[in-house]
């Protein structure tokens, strides 16, 4: 096959939901309908852990296995489908705005008794400002929910784009008859369980058939109603319009029953765009160009503690990788021949010997891989769009015995490069490091990973900031100007990157109002 043929069967897409609606079991029976039934086990294993997540030592072991299961492919319909998972814990969330700037595609689950939930705000607006398409589950329908136009006019409220419903509830809960497939007029009659996969002796074909009036009554004629309203008011699927974000076809189902996750699985292969082109500060780059290039997007350290690695998650943007080929850093333009890369497929890390735009590999490596980092067969490129949020936590830390203190920092500079943590130098002469986060449990991780990793015991003290901006100016004087008179609140990052850092939005609104000359960034991209 060509480069351009593997390019059009792929799909890339990340599962987004708020924690308990349902995408662990969603993307088992995913994994289940297009065939990877030995995968279902231990995405429940991964679940079953965590529940205890106040602590840390469950993070820890939730880390190794939800690495495993961070990244799946399967294939169906000739399609080969990635799909990355994004941590469900919000303290973690800027892992998944990082995970979501290496998809083409989103998955949103929405429990139907809640509708849309905060965590499903904040990663929408990432969606949204990425014009990233999105399909929409609703699950639970076997359970007393929300009115399903209700849910409707939530998510197009809250989403800012149409809703358009490819299938519609006929009853809920204990009278949940199934549902309408509105586009081949056909009705699914729900049958609860695990053991069946859709089988046509569910189908009713006809939403006219008196048979389905006749056997699902009021629940019927209600459905029947809404799906007139519906036709009235809401616009057709239009392809473009999903592809730029602007309208979201909806489905509804009840993933724990197999019900609605076929319909799901065939709008990503129909529907959900293959990769696109990229760009590059330099030029836009196609996906079925003959080069290979790609973008690190997550690291994980010391996956496999026998071997305390760290392994660099790589979207691959375009060509062919093949193992053994000679790469080169785009940062560093150091080169590196990657012999063992893995692939996430069936849950193993297997050996895998080729993949294409849209494919995640990871390549282990010592500390050499960075976030945001460009790989290319030698030409030198850069992408931009892999944001760093200014962190809204902030502690300071010092290491219990001195003689250690090199242990620290390079423990902080590895782990600050992972994204586990932002890390800050002030620039004041004496001062503690500064660690930024934006959830409570970040700080708890990387205190335990700094004793179990790097042997070093971290003291984490309280600071007086809980803001940081990134500063820029068009005047190199001015911005002097600026950190000159304000050396005390002045940082750098990871990547010598400038900061200001305040105690309180007052402090941040009279530096603004002081110093027009000067750009105040609450989010910084990589490269
Ligand atoms: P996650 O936190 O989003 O990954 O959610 P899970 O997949 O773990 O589901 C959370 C809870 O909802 C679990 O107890 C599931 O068994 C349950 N659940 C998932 N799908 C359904 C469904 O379709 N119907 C019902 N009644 N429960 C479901």
């Amino acid at each position: 096959m060509s480069i351009t043929q593997e390019v059009a069967r792929r799909r890339t897409f990340a599962i987004i939901s708020h924690p308990d609606a349902g995408k662990t079991t969603l993307t088992e029976k995913l994994l289940l309908f297009a065939g990877a039934i030995q995968i279902a086990g231990s995405v429940k294993a991964r679940k079953a852990s965590r529940h205890a997540s106040s602590d840390w030592m469950e993070i820890e072991k939730q880390r190794g296995i939800s690495v495993a299961s961070s990244v799946m492919q399967m294939e169906y319909r000739d399609c080969v489908i990635n799909l990355l998972d994004t941590p469900g814990h919000q303290d973690f969330s800027e892992d998944t705005y990082r995970v979501l700037t290496a998809v083409d595609a989103a998955l949103m689950v929405i429990d139907a008794a809640n509708g849309v939930e905060p965590q499903t705000l904040r990663l929408l607006q990432v969606c949204r400002a990425r014009n990233t398409p999105i399909i929409t589950f609703i699950n639970k329908l076997d359970r007393e929910v929300q009115e399903p136009l209700n849910l409707l006019s939530e998510i197009e409220s809250h989403l800012g784009m149409d809703a358009v419903p490819f299938s519609w509830p006929v009853g809920m809960g204990r009278s949940f008859g199934g549902v309408f497939d509105i586009r081949r007029n056909r009705m699914r009659v729900f049958r609860a369980g695990q053991e069946r996969r859709g089988d046509s002796d569910d189908l009713i074909e006809g939403l006219d058939n008196p048979a389905i009036a006749e056997k699902f009554g009021d629940a019927f004629v209600k459905a029947n109603e809404e799906i007139e309203l519906i036709n009235a008011a809401a616009p057709a699927f239009d392809a473009d319009a999903f592809l730029a974000g602007k309208q979201t076809p909806v489905f509804f189902g009840s993933a724990i029953n197999n019900f609605g996750v076929q319909e799901v699985l065939d709008a990503l292969v129909d529907f959900a765009p293959k990769p696109g082109s990229r760009t590059a500060l330099q030029r836009e780059v196609q996906p079925d160009e003959p080069k290979f290039s790609g973008v690190v997007f997550k690291v994980q350290a010391n996956m496999d503690p026998a071997h305390r690695d760290r392994v660099a998650f790589i979207r691959v943007s375009s060509g062919r990788f093949e193992r053994g080929m000679r790469l080169k850093i785009s940062r560093t333009g150091k080169e590196m021949r990657p012999n063992n890369v893995v692939s996430f497929l069936s849950q193993r890390r297997e050996l895998l010997d080729e993949a294409y735009a849209g494919d995640v590999i990871g390549i282990p490596n010592h500390g050499v891989l960075h976030l945001g980092d460009v790989l290319t067969e030698g030409e030198n490129l850069q992408f931009t769009g892999l944001p760093f949020f200014a962190p809204e936590l902030f502690q300071a830390v010092e290491v219990k015995d001195p003689l250690r203190i090199k242990q620290l920092r390079i423990g902080l500079t590895q782990l600050g490069e992972e994204g586990a943590i932002q890390v800050f130098r002030p620039e004041a002469a004496g001062g503690a490091l500064l660690l930024g986060a934006i959830g409570q449990l970040q700080f708890e991780v990387v205190a335990h990973r700094l004793k179990t990793e790097y042997g070093v015991e971290a003291r984490l003290m309280p600071s007086r900031y809980n803001m940081a901006r990134w500063i820029t100016a068009s005047d190199p004087k001015v911005l002097r100007k600026f950190m000159d008179a304000n050396a005390a609140n002045i940082a750098y990052d990871v990547v010598d990157a400038v900061a200001f850092l305040a105690s309180s939005p007052a402090q941040l609104r009279v530096a603004q109002e002081l110093y027009p000359g000067i750009e105040f960034h609450a989010m910084r991209e990589h490269g």
